[in-house]
């Protein structure tokens, strides 16, 4: 079922909604239709001091600190459960202001309850050393929390990033302001009213939309704030590492990628096809870690190739809502980018193999699903991301040849290999240079393996256990008996 998109949509500060401090409002455009669906509050830095105010007052209120950590793990249980009441209208606004298809956007909602229930029950389970002195001296550890843990969201997956981010820094007994995405900012609302109705207290967690340059920047200047979470480009990540300098605070980077997959001649060819189709093409292929370039032996090449053209020419592209397997790009700017990098391809020799222009005939900002042939692995299509449905084939003949393709860009999100044969799989898996290896299906894996950056791709993890000492630093209490 879906339902309809409310007008306006307020800001989430210190347990109220507010409008825009200075009244302002920005459009949200549904990019398969190129149509603006309804308006939000404009968050500035007079929002973003608010949302940092209430937050700190809720940290020192020692709210969240004092809740047992199984409370605060309930917590996390009951907002699941809250999501629950409002999975229709996530699903919705999942497609009208992100472009997911109708499928993808139901399928945020148990995502994201997973993501919940996953560190709720971890709440309780963060536990320090006790570290041996000899006679007289008794030392352990506290897995302290950092304060206010500033959040900036991407748009391409706002809910279970953003939900991931904020169960973390909950159940350590952090506090949070996040900055939604000015593109697809309805989901993170809608979790915010989850919050209020589970009872999250006041403070703890504030949901802020404004521009990048405007709210995000403030946000990531702050004076009072102690954490950055930032997941989204490498360039605007690196202006907030800058901010993040000046107050000498710690950051996790989530970033972009140009992931490869390897497949070898002994890979079941129709397995390497589905798999690199759903790796590249799902959400249009805006997705970090998603598989755009393909790293393929000569032997098999043009196999692999023929299997993949077909397969991007059998999807539907088209609204999400109306169950098409393919739907827009975020915005006609996406669109005009992703087009002039494809332009860039044949400049620089390579061929389409399909695709490589926008749909036209369509309101919306649809790409046709590209695959590229003749590639070599120094062309800027094969080096820049394109975050959309464009996928590079480059041919190697030796395993070694392979690895340094696969490594050779400035990203290390996400690497693959297809084969049969498990030695050279533990044997190149342990050379990629990247956070996560997938073997023989692209995305293996899931809420609780740990996924982040190396290289430009950033550092620190989210998901997994990992991502909880993100949210934590170490304090040493020894004492002499
Ligand atoms: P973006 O960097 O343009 O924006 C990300 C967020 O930063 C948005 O909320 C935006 O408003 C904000 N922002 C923009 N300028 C800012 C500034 N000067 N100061 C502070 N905040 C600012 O990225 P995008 O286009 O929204 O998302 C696509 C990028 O995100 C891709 O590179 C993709 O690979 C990456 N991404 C990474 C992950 C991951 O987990 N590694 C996940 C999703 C997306």
């Amino acid at each position: 079922m879906t339902t309809e998109i409310r007008p306006y949509w307020k800001n989430y500060i210190g347990g109220k909604w507010v409008d825009g401090s200075e009244d302002g409002r920005l459009a949200v455009t549904d990019p398969a239709s190129g149509q603006p669906i309804c308006e939000v509050a404009r968050g500035t830095a007079r929002d973003i001091d608010a949302a940092v105010a209430a937050a700190r007052a809720c940290f020192d209120s020692r709210a969240l600190l004092d809740m047992p950590p199984h409370e605060r793990g309930a917590l996390m249980f009951r907002i699941a459960d809250e999501l629950d009441k409002a999975a229709d209208e996530i699903a919705t606004v999942e497609c009208f202001d992100n472009g997911k298809t109708l499928a993808n956007g139901r399928g945020e909602i148990p995502l994201t309850q997973r993501y919940l229930r996953y560190y709720g029950g971890m709440a309780d389970k963060l536990e320090g050393r006790q570290i041996p002195l000899g006679a007289g001296l008794l030392d352990y550890t506290i897995h302290a929390p950092y304060g206010v843990s500033a959040q900036i969201v991407p748009w391409n997956g706002p809910l279970p990033v953003g939900a991931r981010s904020i169960a973390c820094a909950l159940v350590t007994g952090n506090t949070v302001v996040l900055k939604s995405p000015e593109d697809s900012p309805l989901s993170l609302f809608l979790f915010a009213e989850a919050c209020e109705r589970a009872g999250v207290p006041a403070g703890a967690v504030n949901i802020v939309c404004g521009l990048g340059a405007e709210a995000g920047a403030a946000l990531a200047a702050h004076d009072d704030i102690d954490h950055i979470v930032f997941t989204g480009s490498v360039e605007t990540g690196k202006s907030v590492l800058r901010a993040a300098a000046e107050r000498v605070i710690p950051c996790v980077m989530e970033l972009g990628g140009k992931s490869g997959g390897i497949v070898f001649p002994d890979a079941d060819l129709d397995q390497v096809a589905a798999s690199a189709a759903a790796g590249i093409f799902k959400h249009a292929g805006q997705i970090c870690s998603a598989g755009s370039r393909l790293i393929v032996h000569r032997s098999i090449y043009d196999q692999v190739v023929a299997r993949l053209v077909a397969r991007a020419e059998a999807l539907s592209v088209g609204p999400g809502i109306e169950g098409c397997d393919l739907g827009p790009l975020i915005s006609a700017r996406q669109l005009d980018r992703v087009e002039a990098l494809c332009r860039v391809g044949v400049e620089e020799g390579a061929t389409l193999a399909t695709g490589g222009t926008r749909v036209t005939g369509l309101d919306g900002f649809f790409m046709a699903p590209t695959v590229f042939t003749d590639v070599r692995p120094d062309m800027r299509i094969a080096q820049e991301e394109f975050f959309g449905p464009v996928v590079v084939v480059i041919p190697f003949d030796t395993t070694e040849e392979a690895i340094a393709i696969a490594n050779g860009t400035d990203y290390g999100l996400a690497a693959g290999l297809y084969t049969r044969d498990l030695t050279l799989a533990h044997t190149v898996a342990d050379r990629l240079v990247a956070g996560q290896v997938y073997v023989n299906q692209w995305w293996a894996g899931g809420v609780e393996t740990p996924f982040g950056g190396m290289k430009r791709s950033g550092y620190g993890r989210e998901k997994g256990q990992e991502a909880l000492l993100g949210y934590v630093q170490t304090k040493n209490v020894g004492i002499k008996l």
